[in-house]
């Protein structure tokens, strides 16, 4: 599946990583593997992003390689770059403002990806619908180009599969992301330490938004569908900064309802700018729910982002979409 890609990475030398908007650990993690990966084969490498890394991840990145998209300051890299290689993500509009550099036919593009794939946007796309992240994609691609793998890539493939996998939990865990994760751990990384920095490293503002997001949980009559809020009241009651830490743990406190099959969380991030969260418990597909809003995601896990809209009819709007989607399913279990 890597033949495409293995003969880019052999020709060219010049490449230029990045992710999707609001990065998360599985993002972050594999653009440092890719990045070492590739510096060890003697390529010039940057890291740009729309969004700058949560301070939860950090850690990863003690040198400061990852960059913050500046038109001014890094249109000429990208212009002088012979790969632009695009990392979880399936759709471009999903780069924020760095899909204008992807336009930009100067450049030759890779989409590296483990979502159901939705449009082609790049010259070639590597996309594998079974891997649990980013990082087992690339430990399988170091694996077949015979590369080492050094303590650094390890700690990105680690906290790839790590975070994408909710710490070796959800449907996407099997032998194989296990086996890997043995590997990895042979490279001198620790996973006790890296836990803590992802999993033991909440604020106090943010414990207590938990609290306030926990008083707005609330279950549908058929107590199949949970879902909370994070309002704007909240955010600035607890003086949170949204932009720092992961928020993982806020959905992942609601999937933990028994009976369930779906938790959303609404999150108010700014004033009319709305994220939702959607997570499946394995039988209803809500991707196909956030694509009907403009968001995407896996088939468990999706999430949708929406501008100029209030948080109360968008509530109303998703809940009623997924309650249906339920129903459906229910129903089709009765026949
Ligand atoms: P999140 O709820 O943000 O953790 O996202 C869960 C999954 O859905 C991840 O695979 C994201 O890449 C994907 N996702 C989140 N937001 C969007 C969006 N607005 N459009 C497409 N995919 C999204
Ligand atoms: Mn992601
Ligand atoms: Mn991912």
């Amino acid at each position: 599946m890597f033949e495409d890609l293995i003969k880019v990475i052999k020709e060219k030398q010049k490449f230029v990583i990045t992710t999707h908007i609001n990065p998360d650990g599985d993002g972050l993690g594999s653009e440092i593997a890719f990045f070492h990966l590739l510096k060890n084969l003697g390529k010039e490498v940057s890291l740009i992003n729309q969004d700058p890394p949560l301070v939860t991840y950090s850690f990863l990145d003690k040198k400061g390689n990852f960059c913050v998209y500046n038109r001014e300051l890094h249109h000429q890299i990208f212009k002088s770059a012979d790969v632009l290689l695009a990392i979880d993500l399936s759709s471009p509009d999903r780069l924020g403002a760095v899909e204008e550099e992807l336009k930009n036919k100067h450049i030759y593009s890779v989409c590296f990806d483990h979502h159901p794939p939705d449009k082609k946007f790049a010259d070639i796309h590597v996309v594998n619908e079974n891997a649990s992240s980013i990082g087992e994609m690339i430990y399988d691609l170091a694996k077949e180009m015979g590369l080492n793998v050094t303590k650094d890539i390890a700690l990105g493939i680690y906290v790839s599969i790590l975070t994408d996998t909710g710490s070796f939990k959800y449907t996407n865990t099997n032998s194989k992301t296990h086996v890997i994760a043995a590997e990895l751990l042979k490279f001198g990384i620790e996973p006790y330490s890296i836990y803590k920095n992802i999993y033991e490293n909440n604020s106090y503002q943010k414990i207590l938004l938990m609290g306030k997001m926990l008083n707005t949980l609330q279950l549908d009559e058929s107590n199949k569908l949970a879902w909370a809020v994070v309002t704007q009241k909240a955010l600035q009651e607890t003086e949170f900064d949204y932009n720092s830490e992961d928020k993982e743990g806020f959905i992942d406190i609601l999937r933990s309802l028994n009976g369930i099959e779906v938790v959303l969380l609404f999150s108010e991030k700014e004033k009319d700018f709305i994220k939702v969260s959607l997570r499946s418990k394995g039988n209803i597909d809500v991707n196909q729910i956030a694509m009907k809003f403009g968001g995407g995601g896996h088939p468990f896990a999706a999430g949708v982002t929406l501008n100029n809209t209030k948080l109360e009819p968008t509530v109303q709007k998703i809940l009623l979409e997924t309650s249906n989607s339920i129903k459906a399913f229910t129903d089709s279990r009765k026949e």
